[in-house]
């Protein structure tokens, strides 16, 4: 990762409004629904989420679990509930899983909702999704709303006006996603971001970000890229991210004048198939 990756704008100066009208949209719901993506669970939170949310009931939503690794969708199930939290495994691209959800947050709010039924209040439960950029917030409230509401503007900060709309019979939804940043002081969390395309690839090496990427899914998926790009066993394990990508390039041909490899061109089509998880269901955290 160069150096310049710590030092360009990501911190917008709109981040403190979004955190200012989260905090007070709180007062206004029920239960906070915290998007991950499930390929990168730990990196991909807001480490802030938990001082933001204090005690408000919560559940989490493993969205892209299609592309994540299955095995580890488990762990990480298993993990959250350790911890006290329900979380639930959803594709938003085919909306497997996310019939899960009404169920789920009535079940986190049986309690409360018991209460209120007894008092011969019925009540809604209001929810409030938030994430940080990219983990599908807005595809989720899409299909949420069965594809009848318009996109939410991915803009954060602009379009916080409050406005519900009802995704059941008894369940109502913030319809602006509250956009949190993620943690870029940490590099390993930082590339890991880059690696599913949350960060923007125009601002960061291409070469280095793929070259690292490939020391990753060497240590821990060497068979996904021996299958891949028909490599063998011993041009992947042990060996170093750019070897790697040195090899890849070869032998997809792709060769500069003079017979150098180029890499370049290389690390774009890994990191483009990483994204389109051609080199299968890989979780890094
Ligand atoms: P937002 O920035 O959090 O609102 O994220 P978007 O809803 O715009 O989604 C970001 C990208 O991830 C888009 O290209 C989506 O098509 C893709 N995406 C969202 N959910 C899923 C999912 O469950 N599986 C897969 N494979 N892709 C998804």
């Amino acid at each position: 990762m160069s150096d310049g990756m710590q030092t360009i704008q990501w911190f917008p100066g709109h981040m403190t409004k979004t955190r200012r009208k989260i905090a007070e949209n709180l007062k206004l719901i029920d239960i906070v629904a915290e998007i991950v993506d499930a390929r990168i669970p730990q990196s991909s939170r807001n480490p802030d989420i938990d001082a933001l949310v204090l005690n408000k009931p919560r559940i989490i939503i493993l969205n892209k679990s299609d592309i994540a690794d299955p095995q580890k969708n488990r762990i990480w199930l298993d993990y959250y509930k350790k911890q006290g939290i329900t979380a639930i495994l959803v594709d938003c691209k085919s909306g497997k899983g996310v019939n899960l959800f009404v169920p789920t947050v009535k079940s986190i709010l049986k309690d409360q909702l018991e209460r209120a039924s007894h008092k011969g209040l019925n009540k809604s439960v209001r929810v409030m999704i938030v994430g940080i950029p990219n983990v599908g917030k807005s595809s989720f409230i899409n299909r949420l709303s069965g594809g009848k509401k318009a996109k939410v503007e991915d803009r954060p900060g602009v379009t916080m006006g409050n406005q519900w709309f009802s995704i059941s019979k008894d369940v109502e939804l913030l319809d602006t996603p509250g956009i949190l940043w993620p943690k870029f002081d940490d590099m390993l969390v930082a590339e890991k971001l880059a690696f599913t395309g949350a960060i923007k690839d125009n601002v960061l090496d291409v070469e280095q970000l793929a070259a690292r990427l490939l020391t990753c899914l060497a240590a821990d998926y060497a068979k996904n890229l021996v299958k891949r790009y028909k490599l063998e066993n011993s041009c992947v394990v042990g060996k170093s991210g750019l070897e790697v990508l040195e090899v890849i390039a070869k032998k997809r041909g792709m060769l500069l004048s003079g017979g150098k490899v180029d890499t370049e061109r290389a690390a774009i089509m890994v990191l483009d198939e990483f994204r389109a998880a051609k080199l299968g269901r890989i979780t890094l955290d």
